[in-house]
Parts: structure tokens; C-alpha cells; sequence
């Protein structure tokens, strides 16, 4: 069995006391493997799936030439003289939906609105404003329109045998559209990931328990809820699980056997990882980092078994995450999202940083990645700003709400002065 030492000992930096973040993304890549299993749905029930086959054209996009405007449709045999006065005959019309059947002469023209086959013999479309019609004749002069114009060619769109869209896409508005435009009502992705989260901690109390001194209520479970769902992924809610070991290994072993991955959040950090510690080496392979990484810092990663060692009954991915609710968030994005997106299948796609100029001095260690929630803002020039928001510590969940995204301060970077730029990762489009 490939282990997590095995793995980890290949990978450049790798010291779980101070792990930087570039190195735990690696690591979780190499153990990501992507979902097998692949379902026919139909096209509505596509959108923010994986697409699990390239979807091929079956004919061309559009099937035939045809007119781009409402005009008259001819040959541009008729434009050899630029500075003459073009005189045709309108031999009939053509709509879209209602093709025009006959031969058209290179002295005929045929009426024709948007999205009409053109004509046969016809290669050109003049626009019904730049012509004068009498009866059943036009004229228009010659230089007010170019051999070819206003004509949509077959194909121009998706060309027949061709992959319109590649396995491994999450699937958009205007792919749907796309498919449908191949006359293909059911496409074939990937199953949904599952994952099974729970929250552990003593003092945590559920929605509706009444809240004793010293107690909190648990918001991990509900924020970890909702960025699952934002992935579109089948999440299955394990509740709260008391800092007891037999409560927390029955949960861990119920989540393997019915989870793709298991996340959890609380009880890694020091003192209280040794208990977990000892506890998932008995029916796992886990490896309890210390990442370079704020906030966020402590995090358990490997995988566990449903049966009672490791290598027995069905594996899952495991992912303690620390318990503080701005911790839970920034490891989730920073660390496990992508982890998620390849076990979809999904193909990787960078999340964009822009560069902003921070509006504040902002104090930073080297020798740490972090991420400090910021208000980011666009000037009249195209320049953009950014404010980190007050509270920075990684219990103040608020400072997530406030923020529109995170200030991606790079592992060598010290202090920033004000006015330096500085990387933001925009929430829209992640969140
Ligand atoms: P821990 O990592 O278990 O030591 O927790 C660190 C801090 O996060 C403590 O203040 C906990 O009360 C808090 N915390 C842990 N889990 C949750 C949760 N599910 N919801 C809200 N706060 C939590
Ligand atoms: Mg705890």
C-alpha cells in the first residue's frame, strides 16, 4: 500500500512542522483520484456537472449557409463593376424555417430575412436599407457591399466530428445551450463527489439546543454545508461528535463507508491532536501537519478506512480541519477545494488573482502564506484597492461576510506598506 509517508517524503520542503502551502497542495493533488462511475442526465439536470465524455458534433453548427440580416440574397458575379448601379430581379423569398426552393440567375435576387438558408447560387446578402425596391426589382449600387457579406457559413459554428466541448468540463449556461445546438438531450458526467462532514468539539450545540455557559454554537457544519453545495456536491451532514474517542471513531469509520471524503472540523490542534492522533492510526493513514499557513495552521490529512485498520472495508479522504470558523473557510479554498474539483473529474482551472494596491500597511511574517479577508474596490482608472477588514483573527467569522476577498499574502512576503500592490483572490466566481 502507497502511504502518506511515502508520497510526502517525495515532495521538495516537505517538513509537517512548518508545511508550506504550495507543498500540502501537492501532496493532496497526488492523492486526489477522480470518481469513476458516470451518469446520463438530462440537459437541465447538467449545469455545474462534469462532463465525463467529450461531447462530439454530430453535424455541422449551423447545418447550412445563411443570411446574417434581413436583405436579398445574390450572386456576387453581380458586383464585377464596383462603380455601377446593380439592377436584379426578385425571383421569390426565403424565411428561416422556410428555405427558397428554385435556382436564382446571377440577374435575380431572392428576399431573405435572418437566419434563412441561403438561396442556391447565391453567395451574398445586400441590406433591405441600402437598396431601392420597385415592384419587383432592386437596385443598389455595387460599392455598398463586399462579395460575401452578411452570410453565416454551415459550420461556423461547430464543425461536423469535431470535440465541441472536452470531458472533464464543468458544465455552464452557454455549454447547455451548446449541446442543445447538436440536437443532444442527455449528457453524460461524472457522479457527484460525497462528502461527509461533522464538527467536533465539547462545547459545540446544535441549532435549537439551548446554549449553556461556556458553550457555542457549532457554525462549521452550516458554512461547510454551504461550500459543498456551492461544488455541487452531495453532502451528507454527520451532526456534532463529542471529544470522546469510541463517539469519534464510530463517526469516522460511518463516514468512510458512505463518503467519498471526510471532513471534519476541530480537535487537530496541539494537545488535542494527540488523542485524535493516535485514534486515526489505528484505522487510517493520517499525517497531522503544521502548515506555513495563516490562518489555518493545524491540519490533519490522509485517508481513512470504514473497517477497524487501514486497508480494510472502503477508503475515504480524510481532512481534519482546525475549528476556527475563518480557519475552516480559508483551508477549505485554499487547501481542499482543489482536491475536490479532481476527485469530480473536473479539469484544473487556476482560480484568477488580480494585483490591488492595499490601502493600509498590512503587518506579515515571512515564511508564511496568508490570507487576510479584504475589501477590494475598482478606481475610476481601472485601478483597483484593497482594505483588509478589521478583525483579522481567525475566530472572527464576520470579516469573512464583510470581505470580497481574500489578500493573498505569499510565503517569502514581510510587511506591506501602504500602497504596495498585492494579490486578491475575488470571491465572486469561488464562493
Ligand atoms: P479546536 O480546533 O477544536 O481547538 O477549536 C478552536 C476554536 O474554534 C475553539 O474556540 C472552538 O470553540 C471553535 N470551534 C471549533 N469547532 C467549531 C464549530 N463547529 N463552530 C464554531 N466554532 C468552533
Ligand atoms: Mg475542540
Amino acid at each position: 500500500m502507497t502511504t502518506l509517508n511515502n508520497i510526502s517524503s517525495c515532495v521538495a520542503q516537505y517538513d509537517p512542522r512548518a508545511l508550506p502551502v504550495t507543498a500540502a497542495q501537492a501532496i493532496v493533488r497526488q492523492w486526489a483520484t477522480p470518481v469513476t462511475a458516470i451518469e446520463r442526465v438530462p440537459l437541465h439536470d447538467a449545469l455545474d456537472r462534469v462532463l465525463a465524455e467529450d461531447i462530439v458534433s454530430p453535424s455541422d453548427v449551423p447545418a447550412h449557409d445563411n443570411s446574417a440580416m434581413d436583405g436579398y440574397a445574390f450572386h456576387s458575379a453581380a458586383l464585377a463593376n464596383p462603380s455601377a448601379t446593380v439592377e436584379l430581379a426578385v425571383a421569390g423569398r426565403a424565411l428561416a424555417g422556410h428555405p427558397f426552393g428554385g435556382a436564382v440567375a446571377v440577374t435575380q435576387c431572392v428576399r431573405v430575412m435572418t437566419g434563412a438558408s441561403m438561396p442556391a447560387g447565391c453567395d451574398t446578402v445586400v441590406l433591405q436599407e441600402r437598396v431601392t425596391r420597385t415592384g419587383d426589382t432592386i437596385q443598389f449600387a455595387a460599392s455598398t457591399v463586399i462579395a460575401g457579406a452578411n452570410r453565416r457559413l454551415a459550420g461556423e459554428d461547430l464543425v461536423r466530428g469535431s470535440a465541441a466541448l472536452r470531458a472533464g468540463r464543468t458544465l455552464r449556461a452557454s455549454d447547455l445551450g451548446l449541446i442543445a445546438s447538436l440536437g443532444i438531450a442527455e449528457v453524460p458526467v461524472r457522479r457527484r463527489l460525497r462528502v461527509a462532514f461533522f464538527s467536533t468539539g465539547d462545547e459545540l450545540r446544535s441549532l435549537g439546543e439551548p446554549l449553556e455557559p461556556g458553550c457555542v454554537y457549532d457554525s462549521n457544519r452550516h458554512t461547510l454545508f454551504a461550500m459543498l453545495r456551492r461544488m455541487n456536491i452531495d453532502a451528507l451532514d454527520l451532526g456534532v461528535v463529542r471529544d470522546q474517542p469510541a463517539a469519534l471513531e464510530a463517526a469516522l469509520r460511518s463516514a468512510a463507508a458512505s463518503a467519498d471524503v471526510v471532513l471534519t472540523s476541530g480537535g487537530v490542534s496541539v494537545g488535542e491532536a494527540d488523542f485524535t492522533q493516535q485514534l486515526l492510526q489505528t484505522f487510517g493513514d493520517v499525517a497531522f501537519w503544521s502548515l506555513a499557513m495563516r490562518p489555518g495552521r493545524p491540519l490533519a490529512f490522509g485517508r481513512v478506512w470504514s473497517g477497524d485498520r487501514p486497508g480494510l472495508g472502503r477508503p475515504a479522504l480524510f481532512f481534519g480541519l482546525p475549528g476556527n470558523p475563518v480557519a475552516v473557510m480559508v483551508t477549505f479554498y485554499q487547501i481542499v477545494r482543489e482536491a475536490l474539483l479532481v476527485m469530480s473529474g473536473a479539469t484544473r482551472q487556476p482560480v484568477a488573482l488580480l494585483r490591488a494596491a492595499s490601502r493600509e500597511m498590512i503587518r506579515k511574517r515571512a515564511g508564511r502564506t496568508e490570507y487576510q479577508r479584504g475589501v477590494a474596490e475598482r478606481d475610476a482608472r481601472g485601478q483597483w484597492h484593497v482594505t483588509p477588514t478589521g478583525s483579522q483573527s481567525s475566530g472572527v467569522l464576520s470579516s469573512m461576510s464583510e470581505a470580497n476577498c481574500f489578500i493573498v499574502l505569499e510565503h517569502e512576503r514581510a510587511d506591506v506598506a501602504p500602497g504596495e500592490d498585492v494579490d486578491i483572490m475575488l470571491f465572486d466566481g469561488l464562493i
